[in-house]
Order: structure tokens, then C-alpha cells, then sequence
């Protein structure tokens, strides 16, 4: 590895099964050519079927992990995941102030896929409050921008209104992910303050194998972040990126296999 090789961090929860949370972000931080740092909040028992168990890590931990980075690397780019509580989200908030961390990519983890809860429902209000203003951009999927806004997004017109009050709750820019929408084809819509709007299109794939694919997206767009590349190439990198991880996909498991990394 060079000297000069971007560093960047991934504040997030530790999946055993190895498809998302910490292990999806170091499997792509490694894949974009970046150096990944990381600070776990939580540890989970999980595999291709399920979370089984959710031990969150003291603060005192998540504290001392923060500073330990913090104090020594040049972080160009940080990622959160699954913050769990709202200690974690206020220690969090706090260290990219002190660090003066940039290019912050707030990915809102509340529950998986297997319906287990990543994030207590008492902590979203200061998800939105601290950790929002302070984020380059947030990427919900559907549920989780339904739950931020209140709104049932059905049509189109559904994702820009979301869009707009996620906005509105102080952030520079949304990704609204598309995966979780039945149609032909994936759209995700990325908004900004100034209201410049892209849609990235991918054809939808049929395959239950897309365990970690939200995980891995803003672990690959914070990687391309952390290079210095504009948010629209990063966001370009990161769509292929995934769509070449569920293409390729690894049937590992009995259940929702991980995406495939080395694609
Ligand atoms: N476990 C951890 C630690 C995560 O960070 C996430 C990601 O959002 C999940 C599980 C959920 O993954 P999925 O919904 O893709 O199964």
C-alpha cells in the first residue's frame, strides 16, 4: 500500500455472518483501493437467515475507538451504519466535530431485512437532529425514507416529496435507494439542496442473494468520496458497483446470501 492511500472510516456494527454492517464497508473500502478504518458500535450474531442476537458496544468503547482513530489517521471520508442508540449517535456527532471529519455519508440503518431492529425508535429523532446537518449526503432505502418522513411512497412523485422533507431536515443531499420497489427496474433518485436531481437506473435483478447491498453501496460511495471524486461519479461507481455485486452474486448459506465483492 502507498503512503498517499485515502483513509477512510466506517462507524457501524459488526455482522458474524460477514454479508454487511463493518465487514461489507472493509470488503469494499478494499475493493475501491482506500485504507478502512472502522469504530463498532454493536456486535451482531447473524447469518444468511437473520440477526439472532444485537449486543451494542458500550460507549465508553465507541468513545475510545473514536478518539484512537481520530487522534491519529487522516480520515478523508466516514460512513455510519447501524448507531444503534442514541449515545452512540451524540458520541458520533461529536467526534466529527472534533476531528473535523468530512465528506460524512450517513447511510440510516433502522431494521434489516429479516425485520430486526438496528436502530431504537427513540433514537431516530437524534439521527435526524445531530447526525443529519452534519452528513454530505443520507441514503435511505423506501422503508427507511418512508419511516424518516411519515410518507407512504408509492408513486414517483412519492420519492421526491420525501426527498424534499428529508432535505428540510438540514442535510446537503438524499439518495433515496430504490431496491425495495418491485418494478423492471431499480431507480435510485439523488436530490441536493440546490435541487439538482439524477436518477440512476439499473434493470432489476430476481434474487434473494442482496443481503448487505445497502451497506455495501455507501461503504463503496464513501470510498470514492474519500478519493475526491464529485458526488456524481461517486454515486456512478457505487450504482455499477452493486449492480455487478447482485449480477455476480455467490450463493453462500441457507438464506438471503451476500453480495459479491470481487465482481
Ligand atoms: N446488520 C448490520 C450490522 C447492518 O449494518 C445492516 C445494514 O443495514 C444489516 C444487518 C441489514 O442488512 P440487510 O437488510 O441487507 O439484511
Amino acid at each position: 500500500m502507498s503512503d498517499s492511500m485515502p483513509c477512510v472510516l466506517t462507524i457501524a456494527g459488526s455482522d458474524s455472518g460477514g454479508g454487511a454492517g463493518i465487514q461489507a464497508d472493509i470488503k469494499s473500502f478494499q475493493e475501491r483501493d482506500v485504507f478502512g478504518t472502522s469504530v463498532i458500535t454493536a456486535i451482531t450474531a447473524q447469518n444468511t437467515c437473520g440477526v439472532q442476537g444485537v449486543y451494542p458496544v458500550e460507549a465508553k468503547a465507541v468513545q475510545q475507538q473514536l478518539q484512537s482513530v481520530g487522534e491519529d489517521f487522516f480520515i478523508s471520508a466516514v460512513k455510519t451504519g447501524m448507531l444503534f442508540n442514541t449515545d452512540t449517535i451524540a458520541l458520533v456527532a461529536n467526534a466529527i466535530s472534533e476531528y473535523r471529519w468530512k465528506n460524512i455519508v450517513v447511510d440510516p440503518v433502522m431494521v434489516s431485512t429479516s425485520g430486526h431492529i438496528l436502530l431504537e425508535e427513540e433514537a431516530i429523532d437524534t439521527l435526524k437532529t445531530k447526525l443529519f446537518p452534519l452528513a454530505r449526503i443520507v441514503t435511505p432505502n423506501i422503508p427507511e425514507a418512508e419511516h424518516l418522513t411519515g410518507l407512504k411512497i408509492e408513486k414517483d412523485i412519492d420519492i421526491l416529496k420525501a426527498a424534499e422533507r428529508i432535505l428540510s431536515m438540514g442535510v446537503k443531499s438524499v439518495l433515496i435507494k430504490g431496491g425495495h420497489k418491485k418494478d423492471e427496474y431499480v431507480e435510485d433518485v439523488y436530490v441536493d439542496e440546490k435541487g439538482v436531481c439524477i436518477r440512476f437506473s439499473s434493470k432489476r435483478i430476481d434474487t434473494k442473494n442482496t443481503h448487505g447491498t445497502g451497506c455495501t453501496f455507501s461503504a463503496v460511495l464513501t470510498a470514492e468520496l474519500g478519493k475526491r471524486n464529485n458526488i456524481d461519479e461517486a454515486l456512478m461507481t457505487s450504482k455499477r458497483y452493486i449492480q455487478s455485486a447482485i449480477e455476480n452474486v455467490i450463493s453462500l448459506g441457507h438464506g438471503h446470501g451476500p453480495t459479491n465483492h470481487g465482481a
